[in-house]
């Protein structure tokens, strides 16, 4: 049965990740860990490492994106939550036999992770992301 373990992160849409970089690392004292293009998600995110967790600065990175228009709609902000669980295929599972509304009913594959996306109508409101880590052979 799929655990859920930590929070991986907590992301924050913003504009423009140099000049969000100003409050979040240089005023509050965050450490940039790296900066990634995640185009399966039209989106540039910055990792920065909190004790266990993360916060993440996401800047949409297309015109005509979902993340775009939700930028231009509802401004800088929240985005997701993102926990971290063990076996994401079943957590999935678990939840659809819960009828739980999922945005992504199979996980996505990204470099060292698979995720999925949760529909906020079934989290109050909240958009919530899951994470499978993965081993990745050295
Ligand atoms: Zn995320």
């Amino acid at each position: 049965m799929s655990k859920i373990k930590k929070i991986n992160h907590v992301a924050i849409l913003v504009e423009n990740i140099e000049d969000a970089l100003k409050f979040w690392r240089d005023s509050l004292g965050l450490e940039l860990d790296h900066v990634e293009d995640v185009p399966s998600q039209a989106s540039k995110v910055a990792f920065m490492p909190v004790g266990e967790g993360e916060v993440e600065l996401v800047q949409p990175t297309q015109a005509d994106s979902g993340l775009t228009k939700y930028l231009e709609k509802r401004g800088e902000g929240m985005h997701h939550l993102c926990l971290e669980v063990t076996d994401i295929v079943g957590k999935l599972q678990e939840m659809k036999e819960k009828g739980v509304q999922l945005i992504n009913q199979e996980p996505i594959d990204l470099p060292g992770r698979r995720m999925a996306f949760i529909h906020p109508k079934s989290a109050n409101g909240v958009l919530v992301e899951l994470y499978e880590i993965i081993d990745e052979p050295v």
